[in-house]
This record gives C-alpha cells, structure tokens and sequence, in this order.
C-alpha cells in the first residue's frame, strides 16, 4: 500500500520541488491538495489528477478528517502557519510532514509535538538533507573519525533576498535569514556532531534603511560550542550568497561546497596533506523523493522518523538563543 499524502499550501517549494518528486517514491503518493486560490486547485488538481472530492479549501481543511484516502499532511505554508496546521491535522487523525523551520517559537513546537502525541501520529520535519547521500556521507565520515576527532566547524548559508514577499514579514516568516536559510548552517552543525550546543554567541548586522529589512535580521554570525569542545562557526545571510560547511579534524578537513542545494552537492577531503574530491554512490531515490518515502516507511512499520519534530524544537531553541544573544550581546547558555 502507498501512503497517500495532502499537499497543504500550493507554492514555489510545493509545486516545483516537492509535488514533481512524488514520481520517485515507492510508498508515497500525492492523494489530495489544499489552497486558498481555486484556479491551483484546478490547475494542479487536474495535473496530478487529483478528483474534486480531494480539493479543500483552508476553510475546509477540517474535512480531511472524513477522507480516508488521506494518511498524512505535507505543510508547506509560510512559517507562521505551521503550527496551527500540523495541530488541525493531527486533530483530524492524520500524521504530519511539516517544512522547516518547524514554527516560530519553541511553545508552538512543542504543542505541536503534543498534539500528534495525543492523536497517535507521526510528525517529521522537512529536513531533506538528511536523506541527501552527500551529507549522509559527510555525517558517516565526520562520526566515524575519518579526518581526525571534530574540532572546529565552519557553516554558511546565505542568498540575496527578493523584495516584497512573505519571508521579509514578521508577522508570517518569524524571522529573517536566520528562519530560512541559517537553519542550515545550525541543522548541519547538530547532525555532523551529533550534538547538542550548550552555548551560543550571536552578531547581528541588519541596514534597517533597506526596505527589505524593516521587520527581519539580515546577516547573523553565531558561534556554538559543544559539549565535546567542538566549536561550530556559523553565517546566515540574507544579503551574501553562500552554501557550504566544512569539518576541520586534527588530520585535516572534509568540505561541501554546495553543501545543501537541491542538486549539485560537491565534496573535497584533505587528509594528511593530500586534497582530493569525494563521491558517494548514485542514489536509488534523490533526496525529495527518499524523504516523502522515509515518513510513509515510518507510518507502515510505526517506526520513528529519523527528523522527528523534537529535531525542528531541538534547532528552534537554539534560534531563539540566537536571537536572544544577538539582541543582548552576551553569550546565552543553552539548556541550563
Ligand atoms: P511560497 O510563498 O512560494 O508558498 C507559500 C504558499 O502559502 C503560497 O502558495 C501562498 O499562497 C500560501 N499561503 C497560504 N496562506 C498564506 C498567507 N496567510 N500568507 C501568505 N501565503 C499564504 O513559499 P515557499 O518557498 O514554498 O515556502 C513555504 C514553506 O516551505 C516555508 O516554510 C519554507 O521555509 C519552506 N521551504 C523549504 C525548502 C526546503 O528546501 N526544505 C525550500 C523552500 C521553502
């Protein structure tokens, strides 16, 4: 049996990379759509050929409940959305696939990880990377000791950000480049560690005259710092373009440059002096497909994702140390 999925919210990341990518599951497929804007429903709806029974409306969404066709709901709204939606859909019986960032506060994180609790469903956040070989190579090397005991690591995350949309307000994003794009930087320090960060210091730099940045940070530069000792040095931009980490051991370094785009990731290993590219194996599935395939895997075996929503939590209280230490100027302490 395949896993038939709800597609919450007809935008960019839906339609282009998630909505294409169901063609590669073997246990997933797309079984109904929900948008505010009837022509997607009928666009997509017929594309995907998706019958009008399976078409709701945000007023509607509730309904899904009734239809059994229905297993899980991918929220792919802006961040602010998040919660009450995974909330509505557990409530309705349904297990939740939720984009980053998880929601907008720790406290929404955590109701919504209550809620899927109380109705008995799976929730997993969006973390494609995990399921991208490059990075679960990366993460095998670094854990394994390849180049040395972790040391020190580098992550950056950036684009120039487009006017005039829903990531630059507030009220919808949460947050500015942090939110969107630091994630990254933060996400993948935690999973080539291993770890939790138990302190942060955070520099924020924002032009406040540039109309993008009237409501949300621009530049971040965090540094974390681990139980082990690792120190994590981390950049999150919305003004700079970058995508890249690198893992400095006490024999050399394992590097991605891109790190986590869609496609195209490149690694390079300098151990004992001799620089040189790294490829995994070809994958069977890419990452949206291994991704939208690992949740349906969970909900058929009642395994736990390996991205539960404690992982969207665990990054957003960092984030709110982040913000914490930016806007105060000290280091804060994580857990304590
Ligand atoms: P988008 O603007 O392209 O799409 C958002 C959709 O939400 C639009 O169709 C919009 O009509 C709809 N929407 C519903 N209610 C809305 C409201 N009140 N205000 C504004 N829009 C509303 O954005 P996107 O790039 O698709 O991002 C959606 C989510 O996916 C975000 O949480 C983002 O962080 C995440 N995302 C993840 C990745 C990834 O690689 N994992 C990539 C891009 C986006």
């Amino acid at each position: 049996r395949k896993i038939g999925y709800a597609i919450v919210g007809l935008g960019s990341y839906a339609t282009r990379q998630i909505m294409p990518n169901f063609a590669g599951c073997e246990h997933a497929r797309i079984v109904a759509l929900v948008s505010g804007t009837p022509a997607k429903l009928d666009s997509y709806g017929a594309e995907y050929g998706i019958p009008k029974t399976h078409r709701y409306s945000y007023a509607d969404f509730d309904r899904i409940r009734d239809n059994p066709d229905i297993d899980a709901v991918y929220i792919i709204l802006p961040n602010s959305l998040h919660a009450e939606y995974a909330i509505r859909a557990a409530q309705a019986g349904k297990h939740v696939m939720c984009e980053k960032p998880m929601a907008t506060s720790v406290a929404d994180c955590q109701a919504m990880i209550a809620a899927s609790r109380k109705a008995g469903k799976k929730l997993m956040i969006g973390y494609r990377s995990r399921f991208e070989p490059y990075n679960r190579l990366a993460i095998d090397l670094v854990r394994g000791g390849h180049v040395g005991p972790t040391r020190l690591i580098t992550a950056e995350h950036g684009f120039p950000i487009k006017p005039d949309q829903w990531r630059l307000d507030k009220p919808l994003s949460g947050g500015g480049s942090m939110m969107d794009i630091g994630i990254y930087s933060l996400n993948a320090a935690r999973y080539l560690t291993g770890e939790e960060p138990v302190e942060v210091t955070a520099v924020e730099s924002t032009d406040r005259a540039d109309p993008r940045f009237r409501t949300v940070e621009d530049r971040i530069s965090f540094l974390l710092r681990f139980p082990s000792g690792v120190i994590a040095d981390c950049i999150s931009s919305y003004s700079t373009g970058h995508n890249s980490y690198r893992i400095h051991g006490t024999q050399g370094w394992i590097g991605m440059e891109p790190a986590t785009p869609y496609a195209g990731q490149s690694m390079t290993i300098r151990k004992n002096g001799v620089t040189a590219p790294r490829t995994p194996p070809a994958p069977a599935k890419n990452q949206f497909a291994a991704q939208l395939d690992h949740l349906a895997e969970c909900i058929l075996t009642d395994k736990t994702p390996i991205v539960p929503g404690e992982e969207g939590l665990a990054d957003m209280r960092v984030i709110e140390a982040i913000y914490q230490s930016a806007a105060q100027g000290r280091s804060v302490r994580i857990g304590a």
